[in-house]
Order: C-alpha cells, then sequence, then structure tokens
C-alpha cells in the first residue's frame, strides 16, 4: 500500500511519523495533508537509507539541488562531490538530471550518496538512449521510454519529474501566441520535437494510467514538470502555461485517485507582479498540490547572480504558497555550476525558504533569527558565526576583514552601535 492510501484509510506511516518529528509537529497532522494531496514524502519502496522529508503545506519549504552528468566533460566523481557539497550546505533533496555518460551508474551513485529523497527525469535517459542507439532521440519508441521509467524507479528513485501534462493543443497555442523563447524545458523540448516530429500526442499523457501504475508499485512520487515552463519574464503567466496547468490539475486528481503522491512542477522565469498570482493559480487548479518551482528568477538580466535574482522570486513564492525550492546557482544560463557555486546555490535557496517561513509564521521558524539577535546584540561572535546559515562563509569574513582591537568589528571600529548601546541606555549586552 502507498503512503497515500495508508493516510486515506486513516493510517500513520513510519515516514509520516519520521517527517512529524522533523517538523515538531504530530504524526496526524502530517497524515492529514498526505490523505489531502498537499503533503507529499517522496519514498521510494526500494530506497535504503534515507531520510524522508515531508514537501508542502504546513512543512517548511524545502530547496532540491540539482547535479547531472552533462555533454562530453561530465563525469561522476565531479557529479558526485557536487552531492555531498549541496548536502553539507543544507539541501533537502537532490535531483539526478543526466543527460549523457553513464546514466545508470550515476543514478546508482547518487542513491547511495546522499541520505535525501532523489529525484529524476527519466525522458533525459530515454532521450540519451535513444540517440546512442538510433542516432536521433526522434526515432524513441513509447516502450523504451516505459522501459526507463520502470528501471529508474525499481533502482529506488524516490520522485520523477514527467511532462506528462504537456499536451499538443498546449504546443499549439505556444506556437499561436507568439512566445519570445517558445520552449526552454531540456525534457520538454524534446518531448515536444518528438510530439511534432511524429505528429502524435505526448505519450505520457497518452499512457498516464501507465506511468501511475509504476508509481504506485514503488510508491515514486510524480512531479508534473511543465513543458510550458516560460523562458523569460516576457513569456510568463501566457496561455500556454495556464493551458499546461489546467490539464496538470486533471492529472492530479488522477493520481490521488490512483494512490499516487504527485507534485507540480514550475517556473521558471516570473516578474515579482506575477509571483503570487501564478502559485495562487496553480494552488486552485491543481487541489494544492504542492509546488515545486524553479527558482523563478524575477528579472533576465542577472547572469553571474541568478542564485540571488532567484532567492527573491523562490522566497516570495513560498510565502505565497510553494512548498520546494529548486535551486539556481550563479552559472545558470552561462554553464554549469562548479562545487562552489552548487554550494552557494543552495545557501541562497535555503535563505528564500526560511524568509518565507518566517512571513508565513511557520512555528518555532523565528526562534532561529531571536537567537542570532540575542548573540549580535552581545557581540558574541562565535555565536553569532555558529547561527548563520552558513558558518563557514560567516567565519572566514570574520577572520580576514575583522579588527580585534574593537569589541564590534570593523564596519564601525570604536563607534560600534551596539557598545554605544550597551554604555548609554544601559542596556548592558546581554549574554544569550
Ligand atoms: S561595529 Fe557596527 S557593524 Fe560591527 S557589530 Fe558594531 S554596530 Fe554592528
Amino acid at each position: 500500500m502507498t503512503q497515500l492510501s495508508t493516510a486515506l484509510k486513516g493510517g500513520i506511516t513510519p515516514e509520516m511519523e519520521y517527517v512529524a518529528a522533523r517538523e515538531k509537529l504530530t504524526a496526524e497532522f502530517v497524515r492529514q495533508g498526505v490523505a489531502a494531496g498537499t503533503i507529499v514524502i517522496p519514498r521510494n519502496i526500494r530506497r535504503q537509507n534515507m531520510s524522508p522529508t515531508g514537501i508542502g503545506k504546513g512543512l517548511k519549504t524545502k530547496v532540491s539541488a540539482s547535479v547531472g552528468l552533462y555533454g562530453s566533460k561530465g563525469n561522476i566523481e565531479t557529479e558526485l562531490a557536487k552531492i555531498r557539497t549541496a548536502v553539507e550546505a543544507g539541501t533537502d533533496s537532490i535531483m539526478d538530471l543526466s543527460v549523457s555518460g553513464d546514466i545508470d551508474a550515476m543514478r546508482k551513485e547518487s542513491l547511495t550518496a546522499t541520505m535525501t529523497p532523489l529525484g529524476t527525469l527519466p525522458y533525459y535517459q530515454a532521450v540519451a538512449q535513444t540517440a546512442q542507439k538510433y542516432g536521433s532521440s526522434l526515432k524513441m519508441e513509447v516502450e523504451q521510454l516505459f522501459e526507463v521509467i520502470e528501471r529508474e524507479a525499481a533502482d529506488g528513485v524516490d520522485f520523477m519529474a514527467l511532462h506528462c501534462g504537456t499536451t499538443m493543443s498546449a504546443v499549439e497555442r505556444a506556437k499561436q501566441e507568439g512566445r519570445l523563447d517558445p520552449l526552454v524545458s531540456y525534457g520538454g523540448s524534446h518531448l515536444i520535437g518528438w510530439m511534432l516530429h511524429n505528429r502524435r500526442e505526448n505519450p505520457l499523457y497518452e499512457h498516464y494510467d501507465r506511468v501511475l501504475d509504476i508509481a504506485r508499485k514503488y510508491d515514486v512520487t510524480v512531479s508534473l514538470a511543465d513543458g510550458m515552463r516560460p523562458g523569460c519574464l516576457a513569456d510568463s503567466l501566457d496561455g500556454a502555461q495556464v493551458q499546461e496547468m489546467v490539464v496538470m490539475g486533471e492529472l492530479v486528481r488522477r493520481a490521488r485517485e490512483a494512490g499516487v503522491q504527485v507534485m507540480v512542477k514550475g517556473p521558471g522565469h516570473v516578474p515579482l507582479s506575477q509571483l503570487k498570482a501564478t502559485v495562487t493559480l496553480q494552488q486552485s487548479l491543481c487541489q494544492g498540490a504542492p509546488y515545486f518551482v524553479f527558482g523563478p528568477v524575477v528579472t533576465d538580466i542577472a547572469a553571474g547572480y541568478d542564485h540571488i535574482s532567484a532567492a527573491i522570486g523562490g522566497a516570495i513564492s513560498a510565502w505565497a504558497g510553494a512548498g520546494f525550492l529548486c535551486y539556481v546557482t550563479p552559472a545558470e544560463h552561462i554553464g554549469l555550476p562548479d562545487v562552489d557555486q552548487v554550494h552557494e546555490g543552495v545557501v541562497a535557496a535555503r535563505i528564500a525558504a526560511h524568509a518565507a517561513d518566517l512571513a508565513k509564521g511557520l512555528p518555532g521558524a523565528a526562534k532561529w533569527d531571536l537567537a542570532l539577535s540575542r548573540a549580535r546584540k552581545a557581540l558574541d561572535w562565535q555565536k553569532q558565526i555558529d547561527l548563520a546559515i552558513d558558518p563557514g562563509r560567516a567565519e572566514k569574513i570574520k577572520k580576514t576583514r575583522s579588527d580585534d582591537s574593537v569589541a564590534g568589528c570593523a564596519m564601525c571600529g570604536k563607534y560600534c552601535a551596539m557598545e554605544i548601546v550597551a554604555k548609554y541606555l544601559g542596556t548592558a549586552r546581554v549574554s544569550c
């Protein structure tokens, strides 16, 4: 029985108990969320040694880091180092989005390299395999695609991004609307190329029941990926994106009826003014299914700093109701991230997630900030460093940019406001 089926019958799984303990909530709260579909706990029944993580309403906002083999320079060791870096930086999940090389080996290594939930996008492997075998991914047979989905599920993948809602009618609408960047989703663009070339409907939509059968067999959480993801602000919230979201809403309902946990993947590139509307629309059309947004970046001009642009969008999206933030690294739109950029991307996404949890008034979220504020007032530098979201970065700056001759820091030196306030207002520095 899947976790969703168990929850619907009033049962509480060990995963629900584990998530409840981590979130300091009751197991019944988590069960109700899973039963309603507003919380998912991605955990394949074949997955060994992992820490179940809850995503969705009433839980802390989660972040995900993506790694994978790309092009001729990709190698498994480098990507495993990125996984370790992302986990150390506090990611809640990893996605292996390999598109080339030994994808099976990469997935298996990834599953043992982290205790976090692991997600994949099987269409990538289907594309790579078909291109290798026939010279073109356009020759992919539907059976090959489902063979890959089953193989990845049998290996223990906890959640899968699948473009099941990218229908021919949404593609036609995108063509009519004259998008600036028609398609930017890697998997979506290959899938749509296949659909147009072969003049066939999306097999993941046409055979959705088969997708659900595999997902139910291994209790894989389906992440409905958005092939119509806008690739620039100018295309945000257009008809093609909304049309796909309407279809995703139907697919969410069918997944739940089949006992399969489901979340919905989202943009991408969204202007600040449309963030709330985008999340509200998704939550309404997809009946509160957790929203897994990619950033989103709020301006197209931040190349080199897209992790900051994404953190702005991620914070507001999560405040509006998105439960899961896919990180964006400083290398986004330019190249593959190195380990340092992976670290920066995870930290930026975590700041966004925490800022949203504070704004939502999530129980306990403010405690962390309060503790750091007290340490700051007390000029307790070690405690400030320990409590910082990235202690290593804080410590490095303190060591290299400090002025040991003053109690404060090198910023105001002997005119440290904390010192002055303590001296003249009698609010002696307090120890936390
Ligand atoms: S010197 Fe200025 S910046 Fe540094 S701790 Fe004191 S008040 Fe803060």
